[in-house]
């Protein structure tokens, strides 16, 4: 079977409290992508080539910041 050539999931995290962005870079969450994307292909008859995907939360140190907090 041949993967994508191209980079075929491309998955950051934006911090919504300082702002810095993550990229995350996983091999099983790759073969979880292109699983789904093949399911998105075939139920809206699409062909995707590429993907970005933008998570948005609070980074580790923000956490640890807002757990401070209330504790
Ligand atoms: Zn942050």
């Amino acid at each position: 079977m041949k993967i994508f050539s191209a980079k075929p999931c491309i998955l950051h995290f934006k911090c919504i409290k300082c702002n810095s962005i993550i990229d995350i870079d996983n091999k099983s969450l790759e073969l979880d992508y292109l699983k789904l994307n093949s399911k998105i292909e075939k139920e809206n008859n699409l062909i995707v080539s590429d993907a970005d995907i933008m998570l948005i939360g609070l980074c580790n140190k923000c956490r640890e910041d807002e757990n401070a907090k209330t504790n």
